[in-house]
């Protein structure tokens, strides 16, 4: 049997190095990360998390697999509602604000979106129906209260992932913020159970639903069980999440499922190890909750904030510092530099697509079809696409393209093929096909008069070039000549 091209991660569930393979016979592998909760800018804790599972989705889309990816967005909680009572605006006014800022910053940072993103709110009858199941079934109970408990002892599994003791265990939090569970009062039969649903609190205000116990709202950890399985099925190829998640919430989400369903809830366990900062947990106390707006607020690109919070494998602690994010920056110039320097090399330059027939636009390839073609077997750039299907070694992927990109003296056209789709796998768009140095977006205009320009310039109609330059320095842009072409460069004027 010839050995199947595949990806290879260590799986949380069996302590093990596993393939990634569909699980039905479909072959739709059904993915299922955990979203921001969103009451406040996401931090690069977060985004560390979320690039990390856009580098593995990117990688089986380059690969071949058909891919179904969801990531949920949590927006009810203690967080989200105390933040919309602060400004005394609805809920989902204030969930649609922060989730509007967390898609802007996912799009900076060239996040791919999900192909499903539910949210909790809009799902409250789905968890409301699993938890009725649960009940039925004797995995939970209604207290006096009316709220919804998961009773521990009528599960015996638990704590298989995280490998927790539920002897020891602490009393489980209420919530996602960690805050004591106060709700022993009404009658849990088990510091350790957990809330499925919690009965409306006089501070909840007007923000509740209505279920068979009473006014209130889902617990937290009840929304994942049912919205992946409302979207991918009882049972889930890969789940995600931050290492913080493997305990208490995703032992509570295989409970919780595999009790309604009785079948596996996932068959691969993918958590990423956390970011420092400067070598400090991150934390708001200690004032360094670093965001995408302050590392912009401080002259870096997105782009180099992406590179950063991939420099490190991701099932180590990434520590996260400023000359961490500077070698980030310069690294992306070097990679640029030497491109440019290969594309010259076969005389290719960002003004060729514009004159080229359609079909003829693709050499070096261009960035316009999201997924670059399966690459059948990689010659140049092999090195590097086994570091990322080895458990997704990203640094090892870096220094391997260094290195070829170093030792690479003139390049062929499947070269370029393959840069592409190791490119598209990192998230970064290293052509720039519309001629930026810096992997920015050109606007329409601007490449039209930059071509306009090199025309003037090929006819030897210098004032006319000379003029168009001054317009496009008053738009922002610098044009910077080479010896086939020219490329586009933000002047920050
Ligand atoms: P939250 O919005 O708190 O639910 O978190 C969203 C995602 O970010 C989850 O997968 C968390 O596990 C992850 N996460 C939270 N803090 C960090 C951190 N410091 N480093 C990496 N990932 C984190
Ligand atoms: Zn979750």
């Amino acid at each position: 049997m010839v050995a199947m091209d595949t990806v290879r991660l260590y799986n949380t569930g069996t302590r093990q190095m596993e393939a990634i393979a569909p699980g039905q016979p479909d072959g739709l592998l059904r993915i299922y990360c955990c979203g921001p909760t969103v009451y406040h800018y996401a931090h690069i804790g977060n985004f560390r998390t979320f690039l990390i599972q856009d580098v593995l989705r990117r990688l089986l889309l380059a690969m071949g697999y058909r891919v179904r990816f969801i990531r949920n967005i949590t927006d009810v909680d203690d967080k989200t509602i105390r933040g919309a009572q602060g400004e005394h605006i609805s809920l989902g006014a204030f969930t649609r604000r922060w989730t509007d800022i967390f898609h802007g910053d996912c799009d900076a940072l060239n996040i791919l979106r999900p192909d499903g993103e539910p949210k909790a709110t809009e799902h409250i009858a789905e968890q409301i129906a699993m938890v009725e199941a649960l009940i039925r079934k004797g995995h939970a109970y209604v207290t006096s209260d009316g709220s919804v408990y998961f009773r521990l002892s009528s599960y015996p599994a638990y704590g298989k992932l995280s490998g927790v003791d539920v002897g020891q265990l602490a009393p489980q939090a209420n919530d996602n913020d960690g805050a004591v569970n106060l709700a022993d009062e009404y009658g849990r039969d088990s510091v350790h159970d957990f809330a499925l649903w919690k009965a409306h609190k006089e501070e909840d205000g007007d923000i509740f639903w209505e279920s068979p116990w009473g006014k209130g709202r889902p617990g937290w950890h009840i929304e994942c069980s049912a919205m992946s399985m409302k979207y991918l099925g009882e049972t889930i190829d890969l789940h995600g999440g931050g290492i913080d998640l493997c305990f208490p919430h995703h032992e509570n989400e295989i409970a919780q499922a595999e009790c309604v369903t009785g079948k596996p809830f996932v068959r691969h366990w993918f958590h990423s190890e956390h970011l420092q900062v400067e070598g400090q947990k991150m934390s708001k106390s200690l004032g360094n909750l670093l965001t995408l707006l302050d590392l912009k607020g401080k002259g870096y690109t997105s782009e180099a904030v992406r590179y950063a919070l991939l420099s490190g494998h991701y099932r180590q602690i990434l520590n996260f510092t400023f000359s961490g994010l500077d070698a980030a920056q310069s690294a992306l110039h070097k990679l640029r530099a030497k491109v440019v320097h290969l594309r010259g090399t076969v005389g290719w330059s960002a003004t060729d697509r514009s004159t080229a027939a359609p079909d003829a636009t693709d050499y070096p390839p261009s960035q316009t079809e999201i997924i670059p073609q399966k690459i059948a077997a990689y010659r140049h750039f092999a090195a590097a696409i086994e570091a990322l299907k080895n458990d997704l070694n990203i640094p090892k992927c870096l220094g391997e393209i260094f290195s070829i990109l170093n030792r690479t003296a003139a390049a062929d056209r499947q070269f370029f093929e393959e840069l592409r789709s190791i490119f598209f796998i990192l998230g970064i768009e290293i052509f720039s096909d519309t001629g930026t140095s810096q992997g920015q977006s050109v606007p329409d205009d601007v490449a039209k008069l930059a071509a306009q320009r090199w025309e003037a310039k090929q006819n030897k109609n210098f004032a006319e070039a000379d003029r168009l330059r001054q317009v496009l320095a008053g738009k922002g842009w610098d044009v910077v000549d080479g010896k086939g072409g020219y490329d586009l460069e933000r002047n920050n004027r």
